[in-house]
């Protein structure tokens, strides 16, 4: 059985609104993918189709050889962690409720959190900087502290595979550089795959092995960064004019700040 996912020919569409077209890729196990692409191109509805939100409207995806739908959410929960773009809090959680919740697909039923769980959770509220927080209900957090509370949650499920939807969006540089080396440090030492929509072409770059390029609800690319990630490609997905750089390993966008045309 192929294990991670395999989209063949997938379609989704909103109503009459196409989001996805004819999409067929595979993300294998181990590895960083990026997932980049303009606003509307359907990078949130991607990760909602992998993690089983949406049901594809055309073709069929896999997850480890079933559509992600029909999955048990627990057994899916213990594979695939989802840091969504938007966390809509209910009521009054605090943090550390939030945190725990990454655990409760290991938690017997009707049982609290073992030791272990308990040491999971220590560990990811001071790697994610929120072990000052935890105390605090959710809704009177910051955009980048509730951010970080919600990555907290997902690494604490300790899952083979981690969707970041848009995860460092509202975070200043230093948290974001740490959340993302924290997942690229679990794909190196633990052999896990993350998936992460990233809106900066500098960080997809930096940090990712693979890019999934999306434009208009298509696949516009899909390989690795050094062979995806061009000036021609940025043209003809983003519309803007960039410099290009590769020194060895790293590849460095440089956009030109003034009047298109001018550069
Ligand atoms: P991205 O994440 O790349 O910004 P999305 O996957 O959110 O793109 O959206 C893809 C397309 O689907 C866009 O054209 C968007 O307007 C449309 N869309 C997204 N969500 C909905 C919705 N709930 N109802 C109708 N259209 C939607």
């Amino acid at each position: 059985m192929a294990s991670g996912w395999q989209l063949a020919n997938v379609g989704y569409a909103y109503g009459t609104t196409p989001a996805l077209a004819d999409l067929s890729l595979a993300i294998e196990p181990g590895g960083f993918y990026g997932v980049v692409g303009p606003n509307g191109s359907g990078k949130t509805t991607l990760v909602d189709l992998l993690i089983g939100e949406k049901a594809p409207s055309a073709g069929e995806i896999r997850f480890d050889g079933r559509a992600p739908a029909a999955w048990r959410r627990r057994d899916l929960a213990r594979r695939v962690a989802l840091v969504p773009q938007e966390f809509r809090v209910q009521f009054g959680f605090s943090v550390l409720d939030v945190v725990l919740m990454g655990r409760h697909p290991y938690l017997p039923r009707f049982a609290g959190p073992g030791e272990e769980d308990l040491a999971v959770v220590e560990r990811m509220l001071d790697l994610l900087d929120v072990r000052h927080l935890c105390a605090r209900p959710v809704t009177e957090l910051s955009g980048g502290e509730k951010q970080r509370v919600v990555a907290a949650r997902a690494l604490a499920q300790d899952t083979p595979y981690l969707l970041l939807d848009e995860a460092t969006s509202s975070l200043d540089i230093s948290h974001c550089l740490k959340i993302l080396r924290a997942v690229r440090q679990g794909v190196e030492r633990q052999g896990r795959t993350v998936i992460a929509v990233l809106h900066d072409l500098n960080l997809a770059a930096a940090f990712a092995d693979r890019l999934i390029v999306l434009h208009r609800g298509r696949l516009a690319a899909c390989g690795p960064v050094a062979e995806v990630l061009d000036a021609e490609l940025i043209d003809r997905v983003f519309g803007v004019r960039a410099l290009v750089e590769r020194e060895g390993k790293t590849t460095r966008v440089l956009y030109n700040y003034g009047e298109e045309g001018r550069q």
